[in-house]
């Protein structure tokens, strides 16, 4: 199965597994890299790296870094979920 880069403006078709075309990922940071390969060792299913703030904030950086070497930096879906991830987690610390 096929999905679209998670890039900004990239609409290049790359496997379920990855997250970026092979232009995106090697804009990233390789520190940024890192954690995410981190992130994705300890959080094995799509669904377990989905709510790890390790993985959303890394991911979120990785696509945010790529923005910014593009000079185009606009909505970034991954922080979004990473703040709520965050904000669903204090909740339920404070029951
Ligand atoms: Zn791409």
């Amino acid at each position: 199965m096929k999905r679209t880069c998670d890039a900004n403006h990239c609409s290049v078709r790359v496997d379920m597994n990855k997250g970026m075309c092979p232009d995106h990922w090697h804009q990233v940071p390789v520190a940024i890299q890192r954690r995410i390969y981190a992130a994705a060792r300890a959080h094995k299913t799509s669904a377990q790296r989905l709510s790890s703030i390790e993985f959303l904030e890394a991911w979120a950086d990785a696509v945010e870094a790529v923005a910014t070497a593009e000079g185009r930096l606009t909505r970034n879906a991954f922080r979004s979920l990473a703040n709520m991830v965050k904000q669903r987690q204090l909740t339920a610390g404070r029951k």
